[in-house]
Protein backbone atom coordinates (compact mmCIF):
# COMPACT_ATOMS: atom_id res chain seq x y z
CA UNK A 1 0.00 0.00 0.00
CA UNK A 2 1.21 3.52 -0.66
CA UNK A 3 -0.20 6.86 -0.03
CA UNK A 4 -0.07 9.37 -2.59
CA UNK A 5 -1.20 13.30 -2.50
CA UNK A 6 -3.88 12.92 -5.26
CA UNK A 7 -5.39 9.64 -6.77
CA UNK A 8 -7.21 10.07 -10.12
CA UNK A 9 -9.61 7.49 -11.41
CA UNK A 10 -9.68 7.65 -15.13
CA UNK A 11 -6.97 8.00 -18.13
CA UNK A 12 -9.38 10.06 -20.41
CA UNK A 13 -9.03 13.75 -21.65
CA UNK A 14 -9.70 14.56 -18.20
CA UNK A 15 -7.87 12.80 -16.24
CA UNK A 16 -4.70 13.22 -17.87
CA UNK A 17 -4.19 16.93 -17.87
CA UNK A 18 -5.18 16.93 -14.44
CA UNK A 19 -2.16 14.40 -13.32
CA UNK A 20 -0.09 17.31 -15.39
CA UNK A 21 -1.65 20.04 -13.29
CA UNK A 22 -1.23 18.00 -9.73
CA UNK A 23 2.34 16.75 -10.72
CA UNK A 24 3.38 19.95 -12.07
CA UNK A 25 2.92 22.11 -8.87
CA UNK A 26 4.93 19.05 -7.18
CA UNK A 27 2.53 16.96 -5.88
CA UNK A 28 2.60 13.60 -6.05
CA UNK A 29 -0.66 11.76 -7.96
CA UNK A 30 -1.20 8.09 -8.99
CA UNK A 31 -3.52 7.64 -11.97
CA UNK A 32 -5.57 4.28 -13.04
CA UNK A 33 -6.68 3.72 -15.92
CA UNK A 34 -8.63 0.30 -16.87
CA UNK A 35 -8.39 0.24 -20.86
CA UNK A 36 -5.95 2.86 -23.20
CA UNK A 37 -4.68 5.90 -22.12
CA UNK A 38 -6.71 8.90 -23.82
CA UNK A 39 -10.43 7.50 -23.07
CA UNK A 40 -12.64 7.31 -25.30
CA UNK A 41 -11.70 9.97 -27.99
CA UNK A 42 -8.92 6.81 -28.98
CA UNK A 43 -11.93 5.05 -30.74
CA UNK A 44 -12.19 8.18 -32.98
CA UNK A 45 -10.79 7.91 -36.52
CA UNK A 46 -10.44 11.57 -36.22
CA UNK A 47 -10.29 15.40 -33.73
CA UNK A 48 -10.75 17.66 -35.52
CA UNK A 49 -11.81 20.64 -33.25
CA UNK A 50 -9.10 20.47 -30.57
CA UNK A 51 -7.50 23.67 -30.88
CA UNK A 52 -3.42 23.37 -31.71
CA UNK A 53 -4.44 20.43 -34.64
CA UNK A 54 -5.38 22.52 -37.79
CA UNK A 55 -5.44 19.35 -39.99
CA UNK A 56 -6.87 17.19 -37.18
CA UNK A 57 -5.78 14.22 -35.60
CA UNK A 58 -5.94 10.34 -34.77
CA UNK A 59 -8.19 9.73 -31.72
CA UNK A 60 -5.43 6.82 -30.46
CA UNK A 61 -2.61 9.34 -31.86
CA UNK A 62 -4.42 12.17 -29.36
CA UNK A 63 -4.39 9.79 -26.36
CA UNK A 64 -0.82 8.64 -26.79
CA UNK A 65 0.71 12.31 -27.04
CA UNK A 66 -1.39 13.47 -23.84
CA UNK A 67 -0.27 9.97 -21.96
CA UNK A 68 3.22 10.68 -22.70
CA UNK A 69 2.79 14.31 -21.30
CA UNK A 70 1.39 13.47 -18.23
CA UNK A 71 4.36 10.58 -17.61
CA UNK A 72 6.68 13.35 -18.70
CA UNK A 73 5.09 15.72 -16.02
CA UNK A 74 5.81 12.63 -13.72
CA UNK A 75 2.37 10.87 -13.25
CA UNK A 76 2.26 7.39 -11.89
CA UNK A 77 -0.22 5.48 -14.21
CA UNK A 78 -1.54 2.73 -13.22
CA UNK A 79 -3.12 0.14 -15.51
CA UNK A 80 -5.86 -1.45 -13.24
CA UNK A 81 -9.29 -0.61 -12.80
CA UNK A 82 -10.25 0.51 -9.70
CA UNK A 83 -13.20 -1.44 -7.89
CA UNK A 84 -13.73 0.34 -4.64
CA UNK A 85 -13.69 4.05 -3.29
CA UNK A 86 -13.83 4.77 0.32
CA UNK A 87 -14.59 9.04 -0.14
CA UNK A 88 -15.01 10.08 3.51
CA UNK A 89 -12.44 11.54 6.01
CA UNK A 90 -9.18 12.81 5.48
CA UNK A 91 -7.48 9.64 4.15
CA UNK A 92 -9.29 8.28 0.67
CA UNK A 93 -9.08 4.61 0.15
CA UNK A 94 -8.73 3.16 -3.18
CA UNK A 95 -8.52 -0.44 -3.74
CA UNK A 96 -8.35 -1.91 -7.74
CA UNK A 97 -9.77 -5.35 -9.54
CA UNK A 98 -6.01 -6.45 -9.27
CA UNK A 99 -5.88 -6.44 -5.03
CA UNK A 100 -3.98 -3.40 -4.80
CA UNK A 101 -5.03 -0.65 -2.12
CA UNK A 102 -4.16 2.92 -1.92
CA UNK A 103 -4.78 5.68 -0.22
CA UNK A 104 -4.42 9.58 -0.84
CA UNK A 105 -5.30 12.92 0.58
CA UNK A 106 -7.59 13.80 -2.70
CA UNK A 107 -9.44 12.06 -5.48
CA UNK A 108 -10.31 13.15 -8.62
CA UNK A 109 -13.17 11.20 -10.16
CA UNK A 110 -12.56 10.79 -13.90
CA UNK A 111 -14.33 8.03 -15.58
CA UNK A 112 -15.83 9.51 -17.91
CA UNK A 113 -18.96 7.82 -19.75
CA UNK A 114 -19.95 4.82 -22.05
CA UNK A 115 -22.36 4.26 -24.87
CA UNK A 116 -25.87 3.09 -23.33
CA UNK A 117 -27.03 -0.40 -23.90
CA UNK A 118 -30.45 -0.61 -25.44
CA UNK A 119 -31.46 -2.65 -22.84
CA UNK A 120 -33.03 -6.04 -25.65
CA UNK A 121 -32.93 -9.25 -24.82
CA UNK A 122 -29.93 -10.83 -25.92
CA UNK A 123 -28.05 -8.10 -25.90
CA UNK A 124 -25.12 -9.09 -23.41
CA UNK A 125 -25.31 -12.50 -25.78
CA UNK A 126 -24.91 -11.28 -28.62
CA UNK A 127 -21.66 -8.24 -27.66
CA UNK A 128 -18.64 -9.81 -29.69
CA UNK A 129 -20.71 -12.23 -31.73
CA UNK A 130 -22.26 -9.29 -34.22
CA UNK A 131 -23.35 -6.72 -31.80
CA UNK A 132 -20.50 -3.90 -31.04
CA UNK A 133 -20.34 -0.69 -29.31
CA UNK A 134 -17.32 0.88 -30.96
CA UNK A 135 -17.24 1.43 -34.92
CA UNK A 136 -13.83 2.04 -34.95
CA UNK A 137 -12.68 -0.94 -32.77
CA UNK A 138 -14.75 -3.48 -34.52
CA UNK A 139 -15.71 -2.02 -37.80
CA UNK A 140 -12.95 -4.02 -39.56
CA UNK A 141 -14.93 -7.40 -38.48
CA UNK A 142 -17.53 -6.39 -41.32
CA UNK A 143 -15.52 -5.79 -43.78
CA UNK A 144 -18.25 -6.17 -47.12
CA UNK A 145 -20.85 -7.12 -44.95
CA UNK A 146 -24.09 -5.43 -43.98
CA UNK A 147 -24.43 -3.43 -41.18
CA UNK A 148 -26.78 -1.11 -38.92
CA UNK A 149 -26.18 1.80 -36.81
CA UNK A 150 -28.84 2.68 -34.36
CA UNK A 151 -28.82 6.28 -32.88
CA UNK A 152 -29.16 9.60 -34.79
CA UNK A 153 -26.49 12.03 -32.91
CA UNK A 154 -22.52 12.90 -33.52
CA UNK A 155 -21.52 9.38 -32.60
CA UNK A 156 -24.09 7.22 -34.28
CA UNK A 157 -23.66 9.85 -37.82
CA UNK A 158 -19.42 9.30 -37.12
CA UNK A 159 -19.99 5.77 -37.38
CA UNK A 160 -22.50 5.01 -40.15
CA UNK A 161 -19.66 7.47 -41.73
CA UNK A 162 -16.96 5.19 -40.70
CA UNK A 163 -18.78 1.90 -41.75
CA UNK A 164 -19.69 3.07 -45.44
CA UNK A 165 -16.06 3.08 -45.96
CA UNK A 166 -15.36 -0.46 -45.50
CA UNK A 167 -18.95 -2.37 -45.50
CA UNK A 168 -20.97 -3.43 -48.22
CA UNK A 169 -24.25 -1.62 -46.77
CA UNK A 170 -25.10 0.77 -43.59
CA UNK A 171 -28.35 1.38 -42.30
CA UNK A 172 -28.61 3.88 -39.85
CA UNK A 173 -31.85 3.38 -37.57
CA UNK A 174 -33.11 6.33 -35.75
CA UNK A 175 -36.23 6.91 -34.01
CA UNK A 176 -37.13 10.62 -35.04
CA UNK A 177 -37.43 11.99 -37.80
CA UNK A 178 -34.59 14.53 -37.95
CA UNK A 179 -30.98 13.94 -36.82
CA UNK A 180 -29.40 15.27 -33.62
CA UNK A 181 -26.11 15.46 -34.88
CA UNK A 182 -24.10 18.66 -35.87
CA UNK A 183 -25.33 19.99 -38.80
CA UNK A 184 -22.29 19.31 -40.68
CA UNK A 185 -21.60 15.65 -40.08
CA UNK A 186 -25.64 15.30 -40.61
CA UNK A 187 -25.91 16.70 -43.85
CA UNK A 188 -22.30 14.55 -44.63
CA UNK A 189 -24.68 11.50 -43.83
CA UNK A 190 -28.17 12.23 -45.61
CA UNK A 191 -25.52 12.92 -48.95
CA UNK A 192 -23.69 9.94 -48.70
CA UNK A 193 -25.40 7.48 -51.34
CA UNK A 194 -24.21 4.19 -49.22
CA UNK A 195 -25.99 4.99 -45.91
CA UNK A 196 -29.65 3.91 -46.17
CA UNK A 197 -31.56 5.92 -43.69
CA UNK A 198 -34.46 4.16 -41.76
CA UNK A 199 -36.56 7.37 -39.96
CA UNK A 200 -38.88 6.65 -36.98
CA UNK A 201 -37.91 3.30 -36.80
CA UNK A 202 -37.30 1.54 -33.58
CA UNK A 203 -35.32 -2.13 -32.90
CA UNK A 204 -37.49 -3.98 -30.67
CA UNK A 205 -35.73 -7.28 -30.99
CA UNK A 206 -32.26 -9.34 -31.89
CA UNK A 207 -32.55 -12.49 -33.52
CA UNK A 208 -29.84 -15.17 -34.34
CA UNK A 209 -28.83 -18.13 -33.42
CA UNK A 210 -25.09 -18.23 -31.80
CA UNK A 211 -24.33 -15.09 -34.05
CA UNK A 212 -26.96 -11.99 -34.45
CA UNK A 213 -28.56 -12.43 -37.88
CA UNK A 214 -31.71 -9.82 -38.21
CA UNK A 215 -33.05 -6.62 -35.99
CA UNK A 216 -36.95 -7.10 -35.47
CA UNK A 217 -37.85 -3.45 -36.71
CA UNK A 218 -40.76 -1.11 -35.68
CA UNK A 219 -42.18 1.84 -37.92
CA UNK A 220 -43.24 4.11 -35.00
CA UNK A 221 -45.55 5.82 -37.02
CA UNK A 222 -47.21 3.34 -38.57
CA UNK A 223 -46.67 0.68 -36.65
CA UNK A 224 -45.75 -1.38 -39.33
CA UNK A 225 -42.90 -4.16 -38.54
CA UNK A 226 -40.26 -5.41 -40.48
CA UNK A 227 -37.02 -7.53 -40.17
CA UNK A 228 -33.84 -6.34 -41.12
CA UNK A 229 -31.15 -8.81 -41.99
CA UNK A 230 -27.58 -7.67 -40.66
CA UNK A 231 -24.06 -9.37 -39.97
CA UNK A 232 -23.62 -6.22 -37.11
CA UNK A 233 -25.39 -3.97 -35.68
CA UNK A 234 -23.49 -1.00 -33.74
CA UNK A 235 -25.46 1.06 -31.06
CA UNK A 236 -24.91 4.49 -30.70
CA UNK A 237 -27.79 6.03 -28.84
CA UNK A 238 -25.77 8.30 -26.26
CA UNK A 239 -24.09 8.08 -23.28
CA UNK A 240 -24.36 6.92 -19.56
CA UNK A 241 -21.85 8.07 -16.65
CA UNK A 242 -19.62 5.75 -15.36
CA UNK A 243 -20.60 6.33 -11.98
CA UNK A 244 -20.90 3.31 -10.29
CA UNK A 245 -17.87 3.46 -7.81
CA UNK A 246 -19.13 6.29 -6.12
CA UNK A 247 -23.25 5.90 -5.82
CA UNK A 248 -24.26 6.78 -2.11
CA UNK A 249 -21.13 8.52 -1.91
CA UNK A 250 -21.33 11.58 -3.94
CA UNK A 251 -24.78 13.73 -5.37
CA UNK A 252 -25.63 12.49 -8.33
CA UNK A 253 -28.14 14.29 -10.69
CA UNK A 254 -31.14 12.82 -12.15
CA UNK A 255 -28.97 11.16 -15.09
CA UNK A 256 -26.56 10.14 -12.58
CA UNK A 257 -23.84 12.27 -13.44
CA UNK A 258 -21.50 13.72 -10.18
CA UNK A 259 -22.80 17.06 -9.69
CA UNK A 260 -19.98 19.17 -9.27
CA UNK A 261 -19.37 23.47 -8.05
CA UNK A 262 -17.46 25.38 -11.17
CA UNK A 263 -14.26 24.58 -9.39
CA UNK A 264 -14.68 20.74 -9.88
CA UNK A 265 -15.51 19.95 -5.97
CA UNK A 266 -18.44 17.70 -5.17
CA UNK A 267 -20.21 17.71 -1.74
CA UNK A 268 -17.24 15.88 -0.18
CA UNK A 269 -13.87 17.65 1.36
CA UNK A 270 -10.76 16.23 -0.87
CA UNK A 271 -13.04 14.65 -3.33
CA UNK A 272 -13.58 16.25 -7.16
CA UNK A 273 -14.60 15.39 -10.60
CA UNK A 274 -14.06 16.24 -14.19
CA UNK A 275 -14.89 15.84 -17.72
CA UNK A 276 -18.28 13.64 -18.91
CA UNK A 277 -18.79 11.87 -15.45
CA UNK A 278 -20.05 15.33 -14.15
CA UNK A 279 -22.76 17.44 -14.42
CA UNK A 280 -21.58 19.55 -17.50
CA UNK A 281 -23.00 20.92 -20.53
CA UNK A 282 -21.35 20.08 -22.52
CA UNK A 283 -19.17 16.67 -23.59
CA UNK A 284 -16.10 17.29 -25.37
CA UNK A 285 -12.31 16.78 -25.18
CA UNK A 286 -11.66 20.39 -25.05
CA UNK A 287 -14.00 20.63 -21.76
CA UNK A 288 -13.17 17.46 -20.57
CA UNK A 289 -9.61 18.78 -20.32
CA UNK A 290 -10.53 22.34 -18.98
CA UNK A 291 -12.25 19.85 -15.87
CA UNK A 292 -9.22 18.51 -15.18
CA UNK A 293 -7.41 21.49 -15.20
CA UNK A 294 -9.87 22.97 -12.78
CA UNK A 295 -9.87 19.66 -10.59
CA UNK A 296 -6.41 19.97 -10.53
CA UNK A 297 -6.26 23.43 -9.38
CA UNK A 298 -8.50 22.90 -6.31
CA UNK A 299 -6.92 19.67 -5.31
CA UNK A 300 -3.84 22.07 -4.92
CA UNK A 301 -5.48 24.69 -2.89
CA UNK A 302 -7.29 21.63 -1.05
CA UNK A 303 -3.98 20.39 -0.31
CA UNK A 304 -1.99 23.49 0.57
CA UNK A 305 -4.81 24.18 2.87
CA UNK A 306 -4.83 20.95 4.93
CA UNK A 307 -0.88 21.24 5.17
CA UNK A 308 -1.24 24.97 6.88
CA UNK A 309 -3.70 23.71 9.51
CA UNK A 310 -1.45 20.70 10.35
CA UNK A 311 1.94 23.37 10.58
CA UNK A 312 -0.39 25.83 12.43
C1 LIG B 1 -16.59 7.99 -31.31
C2 LIG B 1 -16.39 9.27 -30.52
C3 LIG B 1 -16.01 10.42 -31.18
C4 LIG B 1 -15.81 11.61 -30.47
N1 LIG B 1 -15.41 12.71 -31.17
C5 LIG B 1 -15.12 13.85 -30.50
C6 LIG B 1 -14.61 14.99 -31.19
O1 LIG B 1 -14.45 14.98 -32.41
N2 LIG B 1 -14.31 16.09 -30.45
C7 LIG B 1 -14.47 16.13 -29.09
O2 LIG B 1 -14.12 17.14 -28.50
N3 LIG B 1 -14.96 15.07 -28.42
C8 LIG B 1 -15.30 13.94 -29.08
N4 LIG B 1 -15.81 12.85 -28.40
C9 LIG B 1 -16.11 13.00 -26.97
C10 LIG B 1 -14.85 12.90 -26.11
O3 LIG B 1 -14.13 11.74 -26.47
C11 LIG B 1 -15.21 12.88 -24.64
O4 LIG B 1 -15.94 14.03 -24.32
C12 LIG B 1 -13.96 12.82 -23.77
O5 LIG B 1 -13.19 11.68 -24.07
C13 LIG B 1 -14.33 12.82 -22.29
O6 LIG B 1 -13.16 12.66 -21.55
P1 LIG B 1 -13.19 12.06 -20.05
O7 LIG B 1 -11.77 11.97 -19.63
O8 LIG B 1 -14.12 12.85 -19.23
O9 LIG B 1 -13.85 10.64 -20.18
P2 LIG B 1 -13.43 9.35 -21.02
O10 LIG B 1 -12.83 9.73 -22.31
O11 LIG B 1 -14.66 8.51 -21.02
O12 LIG B 1 -12.30 8.67 -20.15
C14 LIG B 1 -12.59 8.05 -18.93
C15 LIG B 1 -11.56 6.97 -18.70
O13 LIG B 1 -11.76 6.43 -17.41
C16 LIG B 1 -11.53 5.02 -17.46
N5 LIG B 1 -12.24 4.41 -16.32
C17 LIG B 1 -13.57 4.42 -16.07
N6 LIG B 1 -13.83 3.76 -14.94
C18 LIG B 1 -12.64 3.31 -14.45
C19 LIG B 1 -12.26 2.55 -13.30
N7 LIG B 1 -13.17 2.10 -12.41
N8 LIG B 1 -10.95 2.27 -13.12
C20 LIG B 1 -10.00 2.72 -14.01
N9 LIG B 1 -10.32 3.43 -15.12
C21 LIG B 1 -11.62 3.73 -15.33
C22 LIG B 1 -12.09 4.61 -18.81
O14 LIG B 1 -11.52 3.40 -19.25
C23 LIG B 1 -11.69 5.80 -19.68
O15 LIG B 1 -10.44 5.59 -20.32
C24 LIG B 1 -16.02 11.65 -29.08
C25 LIG B 1 -16.40 10.48 -28.40
C26 LIG B 1 -16.60 9.30 -29.11
C27 LIG B 1 -17.01 8.04 -28.38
Amino acid sequence: MAHYDCIIVGGGPAGLPAGIYTCRAGFRALLFERMFAGGQITTSTRLENFPGFPEGVDGPQFGSLVHDQATAAGLALEYDEVSALTLKGDVKRVQTASGAEHTANAVICAMGARRRPLGLDREDAFRGAGLSYCATCDGAFFRDKTVAVVGGGDTACEDALYLARLTKAVHLIHRRDTLRARGVMAERVKRDPRIDIRWDTVVEELRGGERLESLGLRDQKTGHRQELPVDGVFLAIGLEPQTELVRGQLVLDALGYIETDRRMRTGVAGVFAAGDVRNTPLRQVVTAAADGALAATSVIEYLEERQSADDA
